[in-house]
């Protein structure tokens, strides 16, 4: 672990990675960089090109990459934190430094609905969103990136309401559907209130996920009109395929798939999308943890999965867990660039993959090896304890 606030707190940290073998930017306009350095000052990149032409010098904390791939930070699109690193839903502790080490650095609650006895009525639903979103701001599991805080609509809701909940810090919804209010008259008057103020909104999509939640079809999609299409794939009941296309189609909104969806489903997702040009919709969550658990390598393997039987290349297939989540969310990490979080996921093909490389590997259906995290600056995690064993592993070396 290197420190940022030691031993020399009143100066800039300064972090170097060099000798890196592959750049992936998160960004679909151009997935892959013609760079070898990526440098950050307190948390922030401030370069990134070819180590002969970036100034590598005064560096606190030195990484040698050796020659392994680095990518924006993962970015789970869906999930459903409770209190800390706790989930109730199979009460499991420290789920969320797990999935760091699946290469997640930032999450976004598609609501705390898995709270024990959660509030519904509209005074107790905005506290809970509210504590929610000042508990996860303040407690970084792993040092990964929480934004929670998103409330389940509810009837009774007004105007006023969203606007409180704005101006108290919220800035998401919880899954629209998962709450009293599932038509889509009242959906699309409460989404417009939140949009008014600030606060992105996602819809349950499919058949109910849970004995008490229930079915929005794309009917009720298409009019609410939420940013987000959550779970486009089902959660894990998919909709019929001319609904799932109708989606595309009719929508201009974020398509998000999921690894707790139905995986036919989201290939039909994927293709339709790219037979409509319009891959930079696509978002992945893993929608967990739920009924099919705790899953600390979903998002790595909805890429492995999207780019092997979607056909399509591993670069892109990453993007869509990086740069197209974080400008569809308004996030200020997600891509190599400079400006951006410091944020970075090293990785290599894991041992003994057919694959000749790391790329190859994830479009022949592995996974890769994590090799090291990097939040903020800050390097969260060396060799991965949950992927399988990346071939080459990056080196810290601090001066
Ligand atoms: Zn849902």
């Amino acid at each position: 672990m290197t420190d940022a606030a030691s031993p020399k707190s009143a100066e800039s940290h300064r972090l170097v990675i060099r000798n890196i073998g592959l750049l992936l930017s998160g960004d679909l306009e151009r997935p892959i960089l013609d760079a070898d350095t990526v440098v950050a000052v307190d948390g922030r990149i401030v370069s990134v090109g070819r180590e002969k032409d970036v100034d590598i010098g005064n560096a606190a904390t030195v990484i040698d990459a050796r020659g392994t791939a680095l990518s924006p930070g993962l970015i789970d699109s869906h999930v459903h934190p409770v209190a800390g690193d706790w989930t109730p839903r199979q009460n499991q502790l420290g789920w969320i430094d797990s999935y760091m080490h699946g290469g997640v650095t930032t999450m976004i609650s598609a609501g705390e609905v898995h709270t024990p006895g959660r509030p519904k009525d509209v005074v107790g639903l905005k506290a809970m969103a509210i504590c929610a979103q000042r508990s996860f701001n303040a407690f970084r599991p792993g040092g990964v990136k929480i934004h929670a805080g998103a409330p389940v609509i509810e009837h009774g809701m007004v105007e006023d309401d969203f606007k409180e909940l704005a101006a108290a810090g919220v800035n998401i919804l919880g899954e629209v559907g998962l709450g009293s209010v599932k038509d889509g008259k009242t959906a699309r008057q409460m989404v417009a209130w939140a949009r008014k103020y600030g606060i992105q909104s996602t819809i349950h999509t499919g058949g109910p996920s849970i004995p008490g939640s229930s079915l929005i079809d794309k009917d009720i999609v298409l009019e609410t009109d939420a940013d987000v299409i959550g779970h486009v794939n089902g959660g894990h009941t998919a909709l019929p395929d001319d609904q799932i296309t109708a989606l595309c189609e009719k929508s201009s909104r974020a398509l998000e798939i999921v690894h707790n969806g139905n995986e036919r489903a989201a290939l039909l997702t994927l293709r339709t999308a790219k037979e409509l040009n319009q891959l930079g919709r696509v978002i992945l969550g893993t929608d967990s943890p739920a009924g099919s658990g705790v899953q600390p390598l979903g998002i790595l393997r909805m890429i492995s999965l999207l780019s092997s039987l979607g056909d399509v290349p591993a670069e892109v297939a990453i993007c869509f867990a990086t740069g197209n989540t974080a400008k569809i969310r308004n996030l200020d990490c997600g891509l190599i660039a400079p400006g951006k979080a410091a944020n970075f996921v090293l990785m290599d093909k894991a041992q003994h993959s057919s694959g000749k490389d790391l790329l190859e590997s994830i479009q022949r259906g592995d996974l890769p090896g994590i090799g090291m995290v990097i939040i903020d600056g800050v390097v969260s995690a060396q060799r991965s304890r949950n992927t399988p064993p990346a071939t080459r592993v990056p080196e810290v070396i601090t001066r």
